[in-house]
């Protein structure tokens, strides 16, 4: 492979629809081979109507051939767009005489990560192209719209900003030894790193929220048999899923589905009642439900009003960080009072109460009103989590002023950050980033 003309090739469809698509061809080749299509030089940015002929002459396709030339492109590369009558059979033909041509197939994320690589996009937006073309609801595809603007990576580098800056007084303080207990005693650097933990704590919550935008919400429902758990999956599902009886034990396994909430998506996990057993069946059950439990966001105990007291023990081994929810059901038979936010009273069977339920956990899955939703992932929370764990250490070195301590602890936090919109990146992790894409992407 000539690497200086390296040149891509791929069949770009729109999500889910074979047949709607474009040959998408980046790389210096890009030129030659429009020119090769056209049967001259391409004028840039306009839309060519041309036939393309194979080698032979004869026609493949007619359709539209537009040109960008480098750097005003996608990928930063010269780009080439050949968009034909959307036959598969046709926009394979184009791909192949294209590469006759000179390109090779491109690998999935490819062109992306050539944005990437050229600096069109960092890291953290081109991961939000991938979350948009995958996104489940219009909330997900809306917030990661704007993470592809840039909006999480502005925040991310705000806070990198103010990290700087602190960096840059230790760094001094830490160069003139004779001074440097001075330096760090002066208050200002501990304002500064205040501040800074500080804003990376609303970014970390932000993140998070951005995540769940991105991945939905993820609810496991507890309670004992018979309380009405799967009929309350039913009357948020709008539809019958989980088997309904009154024999206790009757859910063994774990029931997932999907619910969308006013364009979000939501991920409930009935899990088997809860309880000790020496069914085998319904012991493994019993153990997914503890998995599914500590995998989820929130936990949702469904218990009526008289056995709330002996039944809030169920959350016992709920995990810390995991938000609850404690539904007092059937309250057609068993009257329970509300607080619309971590108690709420419905009924699974005349439906009453159960908007008020879908409101509290739209409001959990991060979804506001407004326009401040930014999608996230995982592996970004992680590296605000890692983050701030430096800077936890940075705060106790300098407490107890040591200024190489707090100056390595900054230096570490400085790359994880980083991380997030690849300032600071490990090749594999590119791999694992773009490999995920779908190709033509
Ligand atoms: P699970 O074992 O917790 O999943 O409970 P089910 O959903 O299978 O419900 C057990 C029984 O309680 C069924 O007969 C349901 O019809 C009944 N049930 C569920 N919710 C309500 C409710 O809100 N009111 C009344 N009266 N009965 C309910």
């Amino acid at each position: 492979m000539d690497r200086d003309n390296d040149t891509i090739a791929a069949i770009a469809t729109a999500a889910g629809m074979a047949g709607v698509g474009v040959v998408r061809v980046s790389g210096p080749l890009a030129p030659a081979i429009a020119h090769s299509l056209l049967g001259r030089a391409p004028r840039a940015r306009h839309a060519h109507l041309s036939v393309f002929r194979d080698t032979t002459g004869e026609t493949i396709d007619h359709g539209l051939l537009l040109y960008f030339p480098a750097p005003a492109s996608y990928t930063g590369e010269d780009v080439l767009e050949l968009q034909g009558h959307g036959s598969m059979v046709l926009l394979d033909e184009l791909l192949r005489h294209v590469c006759t041509l000179g390109a090779r197939l491109a690998r999935a994320g490819e062109f992306t990560e050539r944005a990437f690589l050229n600096g069109k996009l960092d890291l953290a937006q081109a991961e939000a192209v991938a979350d948009l073309i995958a996104a489940r609801s219009r909330a997900g595809a809306h917030a990661a719209m704007r993470s592809m603007e840039g909006v999480f990576s502005r925040k991310v580098e705000a806070v990198q900003e103010q990290l700087i800056h602190l960096r840059v007084h230790v760094e001094a303080a830490i160069d003139f030894p004779e001074e440097e207990i001075d330096f760090l005693a002066d208050p200002v650097i501990q304002r500064q790193l205040d501040a800074l933990r500080a804003s990376l704590d609303d970014l970390l919550i932000e993140t998070r929220r951005g995540v769940r935008l991105n991945d939905g919400l993820s609810v496991a429902i507890v309670g004992r048999p018979n309380v009405g758990k799967s009929s309350l999956l039913n009357a948020l599902a709008g539809r019958e899923r989980a088997i309904v009886t009154d024999i206790a034990g009757t859910t063994r396994d774990i029931v997932h589905e999907l619910v969308s909430l006013d364009g979000m998506v939501i991920e409930l996990a009935d899990t088997a009642g809860l309880r000790d057993t020496d069914d085998v069946v319904e012991r493994e059950g019993v153990r997914r439900a503890n998995d599914a439990l500590r995998k989820a966001d929130v936990a949702l105990l469904v218990t009526t009003a008289s056995s709330v007291e002996d039944d809030m023990a169920l959350l016992d081994d709920v995990p810390e960080d995991i938000a609850r929810l404690v539904i007092l059901n059937k309250q057609d038979v068993d009257p329970a009072s509300s607080d619309g936010k971590d108690r709420i009273a419905l009924s699974a069977l005349t439906g009453e109460g159960v908007n008020a339920l879908r409101a509290r956990l739209r409001e959990l899955a991060g979804f506001r009103q407004g326009d401040g939703n930014f999608s996230a992932r995982r592996r970004h929370v992680l590296a605000l989590e890692a983050t701030a764990a430096q800077l936890v250490h940075a705060d106790e070195a300098l407490a107890a002023r040591a200024g190489e301590l707090a100056a390595e602890s900054l230096r570490t936090a400085q790359a994880s950050l980083g991380e997030i919109t690849g300032s600071h990146t490990a090749d594999d992790l590119l791999g694992s980033i773009f490999g995920s894409f779908c190709i033509g992407k």
